[in-house]
């Protein structure tokens, strides 16, 4: 029986997981689950796979928790704070980590997993935009298997060869990195300036939490891809393509010095990635259907905006500096989509903080987490003051 924390269990990728784990109930039991502020949502899934702790952020949260889970006689127990998140995802019974928090805050627990030498399933993008170097050395040195989540990074890892470290020997020349173009492909700046929130996180493919909608539609998501390809696979950015396909059939590709591209397909669901490296190196049925693509008839590609999306270029920006340049941009745009959620700015201002954020910054070395930590919040603080002085 394989022992699993999912981390942000009551977000959209990891109610997928208790999806896929339920279907195979099994082979998997769930160690630990954790969330945020749906506590009503986590009470229900304690009740249902009884989870020997849940862990939420704030005491609060936590006594609301306890209180339902005693009305439901459900003996999971209950843990608070970043030190319990990290110690449900290094604990010495646990086989298989989650990585679903979403942001920033999914960084300490990712990386306590990744330390423990965890079989880690890696959705939380953010960690390693900001933190790449010290996760991949984390999980180098102790063993850890990192399996991408993300669909693209799903796609270009089954595409790979099997046990090549370094890329060019295994003759891959170029990773090309699928995009559907969000809901507002083909739109200029000045059609975007007024779009809402609720226009923003509808996505035409794919249904996710409110951050990743936003990023999708900014092409950030994009750019943060592109930052977690260059970790996972030790690549450059010049080494990655976009190719924006609306359709989000072909979820990416691997183009081969002799002129092969793999590509790997299905139906825009997350629980195909999952299923996957859950499983990892075997096969498990995910629940997602099978793709018609008689139905399907045709897929498109084009190549991305950078002048209507200027969130894109700030990502490759910060990619090729390098440096605290990739924690600097997270930062940034962990503010500004916050403050477009929360009505405080427009769509398009969002690049616009960030833009402002990165070319005000004086990037410098993170040789450590507590580097890491100093940097993002030296840039939350300035996106803030930005806010502050553009917001409506
Ligand atoms: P959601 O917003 O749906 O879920 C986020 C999860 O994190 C929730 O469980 C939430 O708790 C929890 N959470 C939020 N803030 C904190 C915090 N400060 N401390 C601890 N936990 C917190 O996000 P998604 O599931 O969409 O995305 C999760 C991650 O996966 C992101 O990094 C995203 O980029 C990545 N990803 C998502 C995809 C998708 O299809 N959704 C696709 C590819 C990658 P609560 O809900 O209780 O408040
Ligand atoms: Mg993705």
């Amino acid at each position: 029986m394989n022992q699993i924390t999912v981390l942000g269990a009551t977000g959209s990728i990891g109610v997928s997981t208790l999806d896929v784990i339920e279907q195979h109930s099994h082979e998997y039991n769930i160690f630990a689950l954790t969330g945020n502020k749906k506590i009503p949502l986590l009470a229900e899934q304690c009740a249902k796979f009884n989870p020997k702790y849940a862990v939420v952020v704030d005491a609060e949260a936590a006594a609301d928790l306890v209180s339902l889970l005693t009305q439901n006689h459900v003996s999971t127990q209950v843990l608070v704070g970043t030190d319990a998140l990290a110690s449900v995802s290094s604990h010495e019974d646990v086989d298989i980590v989650m990585a679903a928090i979403v942001g920033s805050a999914g960084l300490i627990p990712t990386l306590a997993a990744a330390s423990a030498g965890k079989k880690v399933l890696l959705a939380n993008k953010e960690s390693l935009v900001m933190a790449g170097n010290l996760l991949m050395q984390a999980a180098d040195k102790s063993g850890a298997t990192l399996l991408p989540i993300d669909s693209e990074h799903n796609a270009i890892f089954q595409c790979l060869p099997r046990d090549i470290k370094s890329l060019s020997k295994g003759g891959v020349s170029k990773l090309l990195l699928s995009a559907s173009g969000g809901p507002f492909r083909g739109w200029s700046l000045g059609d975007m300036g007024e779009v809402t929130q609720e226009q923003a996180c509808a996505h035409p493919n794919w249904s996710m939490g409110q951050k990743i909608s936003v990023d999708s539609a900014t092409l950030m998501n994009k750019g943060l891809e592109l930052i977690e390809a260059c970790w996972l696979f030790d690549v450059t950015c010049d080494q990655v393509d976009i190719v924006v396909h609306p359709q989000s059939i072909i979820h990416s590709l691997v183009q081969y010095v002799d002129g092969s591209v793999l590509a790997q397909m299905g139906n825009p669901d997350m629980r195909t990635p999952i299923a996957h490296a859950l499983a990892w190196p075997n096969r498990i049925t995910s629940g997602v259907s099978d793709l018609n693509l008689a139905e399907i008839a045709r897929l498109d590609f084009e190549e991305p905006d950078l002048v209507n999306f200027p969130s894109l270029g700030l990502a490759y920006e910060a990619a090729r500096v390098g440096l605290d340049a990739p924690v600097v941009l997270n930062a940034s745009n962990e503010i500004a989509v916050q403050a477009f959620l929360d009505g405080r700015i427009g769509f398009t201002q969002i690049a616009e903080v960030v833009a402002d954020t990165m070319a005000h910054a004086i990037f410098k070395e993170p040789d450590s987490l507590s580097g890491v930590q100093e940097s993002d919040k030296e840039a939350r603080a300035r996106s803030a003051e930005i806010i502050l002085r553009v917001q409506r």
